[in-house]
């Protein structure tokens, strides 16, 4: 029954694809609209910052994402290529000295490192929370949440094109080449067999979505014939529809995979595309509707989650616009995020006050179908924390927060309180409001291991 759903689709395509062309630092001057839109400075901007962070984009992006009338302006640019206030300034001057100076690759990768190994490469304990199965170290998963497991195939660090706010950007510099990545699917599906509690895995990267169809599928077949009674949701967390749609139309193995997501949403297991997307201009392409459009009719659900970014989508109209419009095409809105404390986290900081009244007003702005948004919530160490709003407490003006996921279960959805900072960014900026000196799950939370 699906497959023929499916037929239907691949039948009355209409939208042709553009080849997949792909640019980075040592090609981008190329682009067409680079030499028609950027000014020298400009260029040499990018090729500056370029050589810190992460640089990746393609034809899509810039011929049907960016609106290049409104560059620098436009979110989508700044979301793509590097910007000369990612960089403090004396990072910036040392890498420009470093360029004019025309050193040896070598030695320009070391003056590069230096200056990302102070942008908190590895924030919110990452590298913490790697499982054991029979005393080996299962590197490729993440378990900090009962019932989530993350899986990061090896054969998906990278993505279709960089966001310049990711904070996987180490690895794609070079600097952590595969820490995470795992190739054994085996040792995956044991460990769920020995963790009945985990209900979903997440495959995540990079973009799993970057893997032709063939590979993905060695990662998902062991999962579909292997007895796993608690595996209920696949979860994919991909970019590859902002990125890429043609991923899921026109690529030379679109239909393979959407056939692959059909197998898995009739084996009885939910599939769960969890969508990134930025900016609202993401989600007006033909490509993209159609994309979506068939993911959803193989019986896969589509969730969808952002950062709240300066720059990129600040205004509470930005994201009532994007949750309207993912509605629109069948998606299910879930996660407003802050920005995270790495890289160039400075340019993209919105404080903890700002995004609460965006997502308020965004969310008031919506029907309760689009309601489904959690937000905005902070990936901290001991878990996500999500702002639920700012007020008052005789007279004095509090924060209020809660855990929509805990290193500890049962600290979830207890509302606690901090006191009001302007200012404040992260959780590492707030203070507990009252006598108290720490928060109620501070003290358990250092006593836990892999910390
Ligand atoms: C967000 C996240 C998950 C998934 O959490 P849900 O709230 O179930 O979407 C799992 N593991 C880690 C490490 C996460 O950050
Ligand atoms: S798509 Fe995701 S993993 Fe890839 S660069 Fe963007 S934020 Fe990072």
């Amino acid at each position: 029954m699906g497959l023929r759903i499916l037929d239907r689709v691949i039948n009355s395509m209409d939208i042709s694809a553009p080849k997949f062309q792909v640019y980075s630092l040592n090609n981008f001057l190329k682009i067409p609209q680079v030499e028609r839109y950027l000014s020298k400075e400009q260029i040499r901007n990018i090729q500056t910052v370029g050589n810190v962070l992460p640089f990746k984009v393609n034809n899509y992006v810039i011929d049907e994402l960016i609106d290049w009338e409104n560059v620098p302006n436009d979110p989508i640019f700044k979301l793509t290529f590097p910007q000369v206030e990612m960089l403090s300034k004396p990072h910036y001057s040392k890498m420009e000295s470093a360029l004019m100076q025309e050193l040896p690759r070598a030695e320009l990768k070391k003056v590069a490192n230096d200056i990302r190994l102070e942008l908190n490469p590895h924030p919110a304990g990452q590298k913490s929370n790697i499982p054991e199965l029979d005393g080996d170290k299962l590197t490729g998963i993440q378990h900090k949440y009962r019932e989530t497991l993350l899986f990061f195939p090896s054969n998906s660090q990278t993505c279709h094109a960089y966001c310049t706010f990711c904070f996987r950007w180490p690895q794609f510099v070079g600097m952590d080449e595969l820490k995470f990545a795992m190739k054994e699917t085996d040792l995956l599906v044991k460990y769920l067999q020995r963790n009945p509690e985990v209900t979903d895995v997440l495959f995540t990267g990079g973009d799993p979505m970057i893997m032709k169809t063939n590979k993905f599928e060695q990662y998902i077949n062991p999962l579909l014939e292997s007895e796993i009674p608690n595996l209920q949701t696949i979860r994919i967390g991909s970019k590859a529809l902002g990125y890429w749609p043609y991923r899921f139309i026109t690529d030379n193995d679109a239909d393979d995979m959407l056939r692959l997501f059909e197998r898995v949403t009739k084996s009885g297991k939910q599939l769960a595309f969890m969508a990134h997307f930025n900016n609202v201009q993401e989600l007006r392409t033909p490509a993209v509707e159609r994309a979506m459009q068939r993911i959803i009719d193989t019986g896969a659900v589509i969730r969808t989650q952002s950062p709240i970014m300066n720059h990129i989508n600040n205004s509470a109209e930005d994201w009532a616009q994007m949750w309207r419009k993912q509605v629109k095409l069948g998606a299910i809105p879930y996660y407003m995020f802050m920005a995270r404390d790495t890289g160039a986290q400075d340019y993209f900081a919105v404080s903890i006050e700002e995004a609460w009244n965006v997502f308020k007003s965004a969310y008031n702005q919506v029907s309760g179908i689009a309601r489904t948004v959690r937000g905005p919530s902070m990936s901290a160490a001991p878990g996500k924390v999500q702002i639920l709003g700012i007020n008052e407490i005789n007279g004095e003006k509090v924060m209020v927060l809660r855990f929509l996921q805990g290193r500890n279960p049962d600290w979830v959805a207890r509302p606690f309180f901090a006191k009001y900072n302007p200012e404040a960014i992260w959780l590492d900026d707030l203070e507990p409001f009252g006598d108290e000196e720490h928060f109620f799950f501070e003290k358990e939370y250092a006593e836990m291991p892999f910390v």
